[in-house]
């Protein structure tokens, strides 16, 4: 065998050990009970992944003063929604945590930059409305990474950075949020007729992801009407940047779904060095 040879097998061994990185748009949280175009991809999106030894999910829902993560031996299941079917709120995602990762994540970072959570937060439906999809045993640990609210999209790519490693460790790091999402211009139906601001903003992030042109998409996103309606508050766009932080020069981003769903919510599906 050459040397050659042997490089590239050694490479494409390590690169089938390093975990790919997701930013998934979780929308309406009834997404955690249908079954649907986007559903069925989350699926199969867990079939083409190597079995994580651990999650880290970035939600849109967990918005603190400082960033916290979550470190409970039993994570409770949130339901931090209204006005929902009962079948919803029946819905139990009794994953365990991994205090001890927890622990690594601070100390990789910097435990004045990242607090321990032991018992307020939990597991809200950013995280399990969309992972119940792709590990529906519920068998695999799962922590959540909370948004500092008051910092800007730049320290979240950059947060983001710093946790690269874990990708060598097995551990699956997705963002959920949505790229375009407004509540108060929303219809009921998911499939209703998308809002012309919400396909030209959903259109402009998906060329500048593409083109990796990461820093208007920390600086520019509410440049035009299109993206301050797409973007009213910063919650649900922040998780996407710890996505893009992770990217390394060289890796393929690309999509996985796409779609707007209730008019005013991107669906989009963003996946990081996944072949
Ligand atoms: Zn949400």
């Amino acid at each position: 065998m050459t040397t050659k040879v042997l490089e590239e097998l050694f490479v494409s061994k390590k690169q089938s050990h390093k975990m790919p990185a997701l930013f998934i748009g979780h929308g309406s949280p009834m997404n955690a009970i249908d079954s649907n175009n986007f559903t069925r991809t989350l699926e199969n999106l867990s079939h083409r992944i190597v079995q994580p030894k651990a999650i880290l999910c970035v939600s849109a829902h967990w918005m603190t003063e400082g960033t916290w993560i979550t470190s409970m031996e039993l994570p409770k299941t949130i339901h931090d929604f209204y006005g929902f079917p009962q079948a919803l709120f029946d819905v139990q995602y009794p994953a365990p945590g991994d205090p001890q990762l927890a622990r690594d994540i601070q100390t990789l970072v910097g435990e004045k930059t990242i607090h321990e959570d032991k018992e307020a937060w939990g597991l809200d439906h950013g995280t399990w409305s969309v992972i119940r999809h792709m590990y529906p045993a519920a068998n695999i640990p799962v922590l959540q990474l909370s948004l500092y609210m008051a910092r800007p999209a730049d320290y979240h790519f950059v947060l983001g950075q710093q946790l690269a490693q874990l990708r060598e460790r097995g551990v699956l790091i997705v963002g959920s949020g949505n790229i375009v999402h407004n509540l108060r211009l929303l219809k009921w139906e998911a499939e209703a007729k998308p809002h012309e601001w919400a396909l030209e903003f959903d259109q402009w992030s998906k060329e500048k992801i593409l083109s990796r042109d990461f820093k208007s998409l920390q600086e520019d996103f509410q440049k035009t009407e299109a993206g301050r309606l797409a973007v009213p508050t910063l919650d649900h766009y922040l998780p996407l940047h710890y996505i893009l932080g992770l990217a390394g020069k060289d890796e393929e981003i690309k999509f996985e779904y796409e779609e707007i769903q209730n008019a005013s919510i991107s669906m989009r599906t963003v996946s990081v060095g996944l072949s």
